[in-house]
């Protein structure tokens, strides 16, 4: 068996085709939860999947646990079907937003508890629940109950109970909903470096978006029961694929735009009369004449006297680390957020502003994506 703090080749996991309908209550339609999802989990990655309330997440989440059975498709880890197996049989690991630890077991008990139940001598037992304690810096309340414990501490034991029994897969449902602001930016951090310094395969389930893109290789946006995009942070921030995502990763501004040239390279477009030249890269196929829906998110502006856009603002709001601008252009109202603003006046409402936005921030939707 591997040793508990070192980082060791981990598992696929893989969701095929996935489908799990609900009966509907009291003669209604079934509801279905989860519709066609297909996913790969590579090995050592930690995987998000992020959308609002009802999305799916959950359920598909419950699937890979094995306390739901999917209505169609086929769950496996390293190539093996899983798609029925009792959660017991399945190697993995969870962590929930409860915390869920036994009230009257001591830290040490309660991360023990995984091993107790498995044929390994009790001598193994002390050496690996030592270790993991270490590792999360909970060695020195190992006697104590968790009812004394702050509820980050807590978690901690939830985690390091999870970690223990070396699965091959960590599944972490909302695990930090329960913390105030600061501790739950305190402990995403620390679970994603015991998660990469483990290297487990891990599948993480959460509604908010800065958590996701702070801890995730990969974000997984769920709508519906279906899955709307799936990418690095940085890729489904920059690329959302549709107004949905793009709204559900932050501000955003929807602008139409006229196509007036495309080559195999570039997109000329006209944006409020301005010019700007896009690269192309894979996007689908625009005509020349054609109009277009743009993603501008608000920071891609910026605050230029040189500005091809020039507005006059309606609202500045002075948030700290940034100003929010509503901005009047070409007969609509942009969002312009200004991280520059210790450089130069703030704005007023009522000043003219002119506003400079490169071409390659720009993101098209695709016809029918709105
Ligand atoms: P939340 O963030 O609120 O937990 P979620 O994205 O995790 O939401 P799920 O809990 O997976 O969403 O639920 C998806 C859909 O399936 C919802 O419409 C929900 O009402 C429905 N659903 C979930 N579990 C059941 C069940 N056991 N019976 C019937 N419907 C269910």
């Amino acid at each position: 068996m591997r040793a508990i703090v070192e980082t060791v080749p981990s598992s696929k996991v893989t969701f095929a085709g996935i489908v799990k309908q609900f009966p509907g209550h009291s003669g209604e339609e079934p509801v279905y939860a989860v519709n066609k999802v297909s996913l790969d989990i590579e090995p050592g990655q930690l995987v998000t999947l992020l959308g609002p309330s009802g999305c799916g997440k959950t359920t598909t989440l419950r699937m890979l646990a094995g306390f739901e059975t999917p209505t169609a498709g086929e769950i496996s880890i390293n190539g093996q079907t899983i798609t029925h197996l009792p959660p017991n049989k399945r190697d993995v690991g969870m962590v929930f937003q409860s915390y869920a630890l036994f009230p009257h077991m001591t830290v040490y008990d309660n991360v023990a508890y995984g091993l107790s139940i498995k044929p390994i001598p009790k001598s193994q037992v002390k050496e690996r629940v030592d270790k993991v304690l270490a590792l999360m810096h909970l060695d020195k309340m190992k006697d104590r109950l968790p009812s004394l414990l702050s509820g980050g501490q807590q978690q901690r034991v939830a985690l390091a109970r999870a970690v223990v029994t070396e699965p091959k897969v960590l599944l972490f449902d909302e695990p930090l909903s329960n913390l105030d602001a600061k501790l739950r930016e305190y402990m995403r951090d620390e679970l994603r470096k015991i998660q990469q310094r483990l290297g487990i395969t891990s599948l993480y389930v959460t509604h908010d978006q800065a958590e996701a893109m702070a801890i995730s290789d990969k974000v997984v946006i769920m709508n519906k029961g279906e899955i709307q995009q799936i990418g690095s942070p940085r890729k489904i921030y920059m690329r959302p694929c549709n107004q949905f995502v793009a709204n559900f990763m932050g501000k955003a501004n929807f602008l139409k735009a006229i196509v007036e040239q495309s080559d195999s390279r570039h997109i000329g477009l006209n944006l409020l009369g301005q010019r700007l030249v896009i690269p192309k890269d894979p996007i689908f196929e625009v005509k020349a004449g054609e109009r277009v829906d743009c993603v501008i998110r608000p920071e891609f502006w910026s605050i230029d006297p040189e500005g091809k856009f020039q507005g006059t603002v309606e609202r500045a709001i002075y948030l700290g680390p940034y100003v929010e601008y509503e901005v009047a252009l070409g007969g609509q109202t942009v969002v312009v957020v200004d991280y520059m603003h210790h450089l130069h006046e703030p704005k007023s409402a009522g000043d003219l502003i002119r506003l400079g936005l490169s071409g390659q921030s720009i993101t098209l939707l695709p016809p029918g994506q709105e």
